[in-house]
């Protein structure tokens, strides 16, 4: 694509940085051009900056990467086959992996652990770019590129006690993957895959699509519903805690689905609705609009399945072929429905809860982009 004008990182901090709109996801730091010489940086906080403003090249490529801008939103929509409103998807159900040994640490069904290591152990793949819990509460980016290291990576949650202590200053449960993609440029793995966000896997289309090496090597994208990332801190904090009877020390995990799920130690689950936790989201979390990850290969979440199952969105040829793949060598089953005409009612009701928490997640979107446009 030719763009009909040049623009730069002084674009795109007014614009996203400035606005609350950065996601952080490292996009245009990591693919700054003159990323080698040093342009830019990801400050204190984890937002993009100058490090030398005269190295940069105002070539524009920082600012058609980020998944907050435009430019590029047609021609990805075109690549990737997209339409009103969850994009373009083959096939929509419930399932799960076959092996107990990945079920007990995922975070629903293990359906992308499963995906990973059938890629892996089929040559499919060399690695896979994934998030790695480093201790109770933080987690960060891996490439793993063996079957112990995906299914150590699996799960979104925390599982044990955590300490308060643990939690850094301005962590949350966001982990910026494509960063690690850059990492990988000058490695010796040719075809991974990546687990990611929706604004990961759009900045990462937009890379793909501009042919930005080495975005080439990602043959496969899995890609995560999300309603939001948080501050951890924030809603750790012992005053939501308690608000809710809880005792810190007590809780197993969270997850979100149709809510923020805390499952207790004790095996009992508290639901909590999303808009209580909006006030712990970050900033650019609430004004976003993706939920569906749209452009993966494969869009997973836990909306709509029961305990222990993954919704699953087959979008491309490819990821048919590997879902199909994976069922056949029986490494992940569908829900076995009674009657065959209940896979319809399924699939339609599937449909229809990820068309509304996309519709929510909007319209939210609209009012917190309101809310920031006001305060100023
Ligand atoms: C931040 C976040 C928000 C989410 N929000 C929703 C939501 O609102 N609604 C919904 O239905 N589902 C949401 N999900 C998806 C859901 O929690 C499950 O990840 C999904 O259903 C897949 O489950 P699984 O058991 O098949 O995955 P698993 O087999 O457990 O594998 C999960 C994979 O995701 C990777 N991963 C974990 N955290 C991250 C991260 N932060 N960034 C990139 N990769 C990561 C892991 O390394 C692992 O490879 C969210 C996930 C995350 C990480
Ligand atoms: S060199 Fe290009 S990609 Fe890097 S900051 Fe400047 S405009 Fe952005
Ligand atoms: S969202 Fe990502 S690409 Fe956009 S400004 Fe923030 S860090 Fe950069
Ligand atoms: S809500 Fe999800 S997709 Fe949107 S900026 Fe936050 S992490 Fe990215």
């Amino acid at each position: 694509m030719r763009p009909d004008r040049i623009w730069s990182f002084d674009d795109l901090n007014e614009e996203v940085v400035k606005k609350d709109l950065c996601g952080k996801c490292g996009g245009c730091v990591s693919f700054c051009s003159a990323n080698r010489i040093g342009a830019l940086r990801m400050d204190e906080k984890g937002y993009p900056a100058y490090k030398d403003k005269a190295l940069c090249l105002q070539c524009g490529l920082c600012y058609m990467v980020c998944p907050q801008t435009h430019p590029m939103e047609d021609e990805i929509d075109e690549v990737y086959n997209w339409k009103e409103p969850i994009g373009n998807f083959m096939d929509i159900f419930s399932a799960r992996s076959t092996d107990f040994e990945i079920r007990k640490d995922a975070t629903d069904g293990g359906v992308v652990t499963a995906l990973l290591v059938n890629m892996l152990e089929e040559g499919k793949i060399d690695g896979a770019i994934v998030s790695h819990g480093k201790s109770l509460l933080k987690r960060e980016a891996r490439v793993a590129t063996t079957r112990e290291e995906i299914i150590k990576s699996a799960g979104s949650h925390f599982s044990e006690l955590p300490h308060l202590e643990e939690v850094g200053e301005g962590y949350s449960n966001f982990v910026p993957v494509v960063k690690s993609l850059h990492e990988l440029g000058s490695g010796k793995l040719e075809k991974v895959a990546i687990v990611g966000t929706p604004c990961q896997i759009n900045a990462l289309r937009k890379m793909q699509t501009l042919n930005v090496v080495p975005s080439d090597i990602v043959i496969f994208s899995i890609g995560l519903f999300c309603m939001q990332c948080f501050e951890m801190e924030r809603l750790m904090d012992k005053p939501f805690i308690k608000q809710h009877g809880l005792k810190l020390e007590d809780i197993a995990r969270v997850n979100i689905k149709e809510d923020f799920m805390i499952k207790m130690k004790s095996g009992l689950t508290v639901h909590i609705p999303l808009e209580e936790i909006e006030p712990m989201a970050r900033p650019a979390c609430l004004s976003c609009n993706f939920f569906s990850n749209d452009y993966a290969d494969i869009s997973v979440g836990g909306l709509g399945s029961i305990v222990g199952y993954t919704s699953v969105m087959v979008r491309t040829i490819k990821g048919k072929e590997m879902m199909a793949d994976a069922l056949s060598r029986g490494v992940i089953e569908r829900k076995v429905r009674r009657h065959p005409e209940d896979d319809d009612i399924e699939k339609k009701r599937l449909i229809s809860l990820v068309k509304e928490y996309k519709e929510m997640k909007q319209s939210r979107g609209l009012r917190y982009r309101k809310k920031y446009r006001d305060a100023r």
